[in-house]
């Protein structure tokens, strides 16, 4: 079986990564990697291919930098030549980028069959371009690999055939569980001199294209006193300059950090503030409390169970969060058990032969 795999943000390279490695178990599965180039950074790209032992992209685009219908369209015919080449039996997809969307879509006017990671998800708010790919893979996907119930039920309620949805995990925890014993302390950490620290990411285009939103989360930050590790996606570092943003003494910028890296922030943080879908469940994978950046959130089991609380974007109400004494005590398992990549695989492998 040859499987195709679209891959193109810091996300996408992750969860590869757990994909990648239950593949070596099995033999006779080819897997050939396309990297779209919506990331292109060595800090959001090539880092995650080298510490986390993904293999190489047979094919990389260079799509990124480009405004959403430029790179989808150019995606969408860039795919659609390799694979009239490769002629793959399956084409596997991660996530809800315009990379996860135009793979889907090449695939699906040449009648090869689709598999999406992390299927079903909604936050229930189309001005996100997130949803809209989301929504839109999800109708044409053959495999829906959904990470939990909520998300099954959330495809039934589109109509999606109950025989496509698979609940296997969240493949994600299997790579949290996997480098948690490879993390690495940044080189600058002790430069900073901190005795605890809050880590921090900011990144989703409804937060930092919008001046009043991101100067707030900004405000909120810089109130809250404590000091704050921010490794900071070049979209807001950008977008920082550009709306002339103020940035407290308290909250430390960094650079993109790798995954290794993120980690150990991650496990040595007091409390994960963050706007990212992956970041609030590692928040909870490594035991932390997570305050989130957002209105919505994909991931509604860790709010209704109390590992995660919405603030949105208004400086009181992050200042006060970041306030307050959580208890770290958090059980673990509602996102399976470690094995989604290798059940993903078993399923393809049972269904394609
Ligand atoms: N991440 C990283 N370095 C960073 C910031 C994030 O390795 O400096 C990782 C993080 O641990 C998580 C993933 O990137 O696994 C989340 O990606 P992002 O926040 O860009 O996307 P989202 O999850 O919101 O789709």
């Amino acid at each position: 079986m040859k499987i195709l795999t679209v891959l193109g943000a810091r996300p996408q390279f992750i969860k590869a990564a757990a994909f990648s490695r239950a593949m070596e178990k099995y033999e006779g599965v080819e897997e050939v990697i396309v990297h779209t180039g919506q990331h292109y950074d060595q800090n959001m790209s090539d880092v995650f291919f080298a510490e986390m032992d993904i293999p190489l992209p047979k094919y990389k685009l260079q799509t990124g930098g480009k405004t959403h219908g430029a790179m989808t369209g150019q995606q969408l015919e860039k795919i659609e030549e390799i694979l009239f080449n490769e002629k793959p039996d399956l084409v596997l997809v991660y996530g809800d980028t315009n990379s996860t969307l135009a793979g889907a879509l090449a695939a699906t006017k040449l009648h090869i069959p689709i598999a999406h990671v992390e299927a079903g998800l909604r936050s229930f708010n189309k001005k996100m371009p997130e949803e809209v790919n989301r929504i839109l893979t999800d109708q044409i996907s053959n495999y829906l690999f959904v990470p939990s119930s909520d998300a099954k039920q959330n495809l039934l309620r589109e109509g999606i055939n109950e025989s496509k949805i698979f609940v296997v995990g969240d493949i994600m925890y299997d790579v949290a569980l996997y480098y948690k014993e490879r993390m690495v302390k940044p080189s600058w950490f002790e430069d900073l001199n901190l005795e605890k620290f809050i880590l921090c990411t900011v990144h989703r285009a409804e937060n930092t294209d919008d001046a009043t939103k991101l100067s707030n989360i900004f405000k909120g930050l810089g109130l809250s006193n404590k000091d704050i590790i921010l490794p900071l996606h070049p979209r807001t570092v950008s977008k920082i300059k550009e709306h002339n943003i103020n940035v407290l003494p308290n909250i430390k910028i960094v650079e993109p950090v790798g995954y290794l890296e993120m980690v150990w922030l991650e496990v040595n943080c007091d409390l994960i503030v963050t706007d990212s879908g992956g970041v609030q469940k590692e928040a909870y994978f490594h035991n932390k409390y997570c305050v989130t950046l957002r209105e919505e959130t994909e991931w509604v089991e860790l709010v209704d169970e109390g590992y995660n609380t919405l603030v949105g974007f208004d400086a009181d109400l992050i200042k006060q969060a970041l306030s307050q004494n959580y208890q770290s005590d958090l059980s673990v398992g509602i996102y399976g058990c470690g094995d989604t990549a290798l059940n993903i695989l078993n399923i393809m492998v049972q269904h394609e032969n």
